[in-house]
């Protein structure tokens, strides 16, 4: 992981946390603000943040959307992936998320499945939006404003109720499945 150039403790300096005061909320954000800006610089979109696991381990991700062909690879979406690669376990309870900018629905919902306890933010969704993201069409989306609900229709298609439920049916008598 590359340095974080705060006194704190990462993944990999093994340094034990009393040595050094871990660093406040304001420092790891405005970290997630400097690594959005450098992101820019290397083609990627303005976008960073930072997940501090329970026991302070401390994990970057940036916006990767154009240059990895991939519209998920949101900075959140790449630091949880990279917190849970590196913790090894899909669960981040006690994890905090620092993002340099609000989080845009996919990016809440991903942290509510990772289970982060607690997020902080710098830009707005309307300075996202000043920039030109969609991040507040999409949070009027999710609130349910039916002009905004025309981007994207959702719905269900009728099947027999036994085919539609096979793959909950199979989860639930498969003993081996990994519970989350
Ligand atoms: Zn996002």
């Amino acid at each position: 992981m590359d340095s974080l150039g705060l006194s704190t403790v990462t993944a990999t300096d093994g340094k034990p946390a009393t040595t050094q005061p871990a660093p406040t909320p304001a420092e790891y954000l405005a970290r997630a603000v400097a690594i959005a800006t450098e992101n820019v610089r290397n083609a990627g979109g303005p976008f960073g943040a930072i997940v501090v696991t329970a026991d302070g381990r401390v994990f970057e991700g940036v916006n990767r959307v154009t240059a990895n062909l991939d519209p998920t690879a949101h900075a959140e979406v790449s630091a949880i992936r990279a917190a849970c690669q590196g913790t090894g376990s899909f669960d981040l309870s006690g994890a905090t998320l620092y993002s340099s900018c609000e989080p845009c629905p996919m990016c809440l919902a991903s942290s509510l499945w990772a289970r982060i306890d607690r997020v902080h933010y710098a830009a707005t969704r309307d300075d996202a939006a000043d920039a030109g993201f969609d991040d507040a069409v999409f949070y009027r989306y999710f609130e349910g404003v039916d002009a905004d609900r025309a981007i994207m229709p959702v719905s269900d298609i009728e099947l027999p109720a036994a085919e539609r439920v096979a793959p909950f049916t199979e989860w639930q008598h498969t003993a081996t499945r990994t519970e989350y």
